[in-house]
């Protein structure tokens, strides 16, 4: 008979592009009994979800709930519902996540428009203007607000705006802001976003909090056709969601346990306390990192404060280096993906992962894996410099 190891995975400090931690009561609310998906307890979860959710991007939105699946669920229920047959869209293309949803977006019949930056640069707003302008009738506007491949953070409040003189929605992809930062949802006139629960929100993966604007839920209810994909037909799961309790499929009961309790969480913090947190910690890392002679990818002024995309100096083995950070320090950062490959570390800070002990953390294990390998750095010169940037915070 095969004999097979009980699991025995360690826990580690996740400071990569997601998941990242998660805090001890999210775990316990896993633990919690399996109940119908049509019990009257997880129906007030779920009516509590809704609200918790429009709570973190700050909408009215009444079309507010998880898609069951992950980010990229998230995303393919944006695009699904919105894009019919041989539409306009315009995408801002300028890391792995800009072009992950022009592929889906082509996949569902668009005819894409790809307004391409440079990896590590912002698309400029002009340029996504001048592409909707070139269009006799476009449908959509999309662009990921914070790109996890390069770190960057795309300015996005007046896109909304933008995209409606042009007649066209507005979407945006939030999997890695949510929870981390600003969503405002309303204020932007943003028509459709999604997210995810294992970055900001610090649930583990397995759900995409989505919202849809009076205006979007307009489009989606004069198509033409059927949505392309069953699973994700808003039509169909806003009867599960809403009112109507209509059996659609079975919802994810622990992870909504799990998404239920990481909200909580938000709302007890704040979220302005919790944006602050970020943006401290975020401040003390990218001290600590230039402080140790190293490059930022991203660039200046519109980099994310949780997540920072760092060069690998000349001459350095990444992949060592992360190994080391795994083997000596139980730490995990993230590799660069695409033309960063073998260039960039992702270090994250997000959700429960943004924390002082961890930004310390990192920079030393840092310091020790890059001495390991010969580079001169002043030792010490990292945790002065993020030591300094909290005492100035
Ligand atoms: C992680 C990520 C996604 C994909 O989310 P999954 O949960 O991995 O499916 C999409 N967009 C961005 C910006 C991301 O960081």
């Amino acid at each position: 008979m095969n004999s097979y190891p009980e699991l025995q995975p360690a826990a580690r400090v996740l400071l990569g592009p997601g998941p990242s931690n998660v805090h001890p009561r999210v775990m316990r609310a896993l633990l919690s009994p399996v109940v119908g998906h049509l019990d009257p307890d997880f129906l007030r979860v779920m009516e509590d979800i809704k609200k918790l959710l429009r709570l973190v991007f700050q909408t009215s939105n009444e079309i507010t709930f998880p898609v069951s699946g992950t980010g990229s669920a998230g995303m393919e229920t944006a695009l699904a519902n919105l894009i019919e047959d041989g539409d306009e869209v315009v995408i801002g293309a300028n890391g792995v996540f800009g072009d992950r949803a022009a592929d889906a977006a082509e996949r569902l019949g668009a005819k894409v428009h790809r307004v391409e930056a440079e990896w590590g640069r912002i698309v400029e707003p002009e340029r996504l203007e001048a592409a909707l302008k070139a269009l006799r009738k476009p449908k959509l506007l999309l662009v990921v607000h914070a790109e996890t491949s390069t770190g960057v953070l795309q300015p996005v409040s007046e896109l909304g705006r933008m995209a409606h003189r042009y007649g066209a929605l507005f979407a945006m992809d939030a999997v890695t802001s949510l929870g981390c930062l600003p969503v405002e949802i309303d204020k932007w006139e943003v028509d459709a976003c999604y997210s995810c629960t294992q970055k900001g929100i610090g649930a583990p993966p397995g759900l995409a909090p989505v919202t849809f604007s009076t205006r979007a839920m307009e489009a989606v209810r004069a198509r033409k056709a059927k949505c392309r994909s069953w699973y994700f037909d808003l039509a169909m799961i806003e009867r599960y969601w809403g009112a109507d309790r209509l059996y659609h499929h079975t919802a994810p009961i622990t992870m909504n346990y799990a998404l239920y309790e990481a909200l909580r969480l938000i709302a007890e913090e704040g979220l302005e306390p919790r944006f602050k947190r970020h943006l401290e910690n975020s401040a003390a890392l990218k001290a600590g990192l230039l402080a140790m002679g190293l490059e930022l990818a991203a660039q200046e002024g519109y980099r994310l404060p949780q997540l920072t995309a760092v060069r690998v100096p000349d001459r350095i083995d990444d992949a060592k280096v992360r190994a080391d950070l795994l083997r000596l320090f139980n730490t995990e950062v993230g590799a660069g993906l695409g033309p960063f490959k073998g260039k960039v570390w992702r270090i994250g800070l997000m959700g429960e992962s943004s924390r002082r002990a961890n930004v310390m953390l990192i920079l030393s294990a840092l310091e020790s894996a890059l001495t390991a390998q010969g580079m001169e750095i002043a030792r010490g010169a990292a945790l002065l410099a993020a030591d300094r940037a909290y005492n100035d915070a």
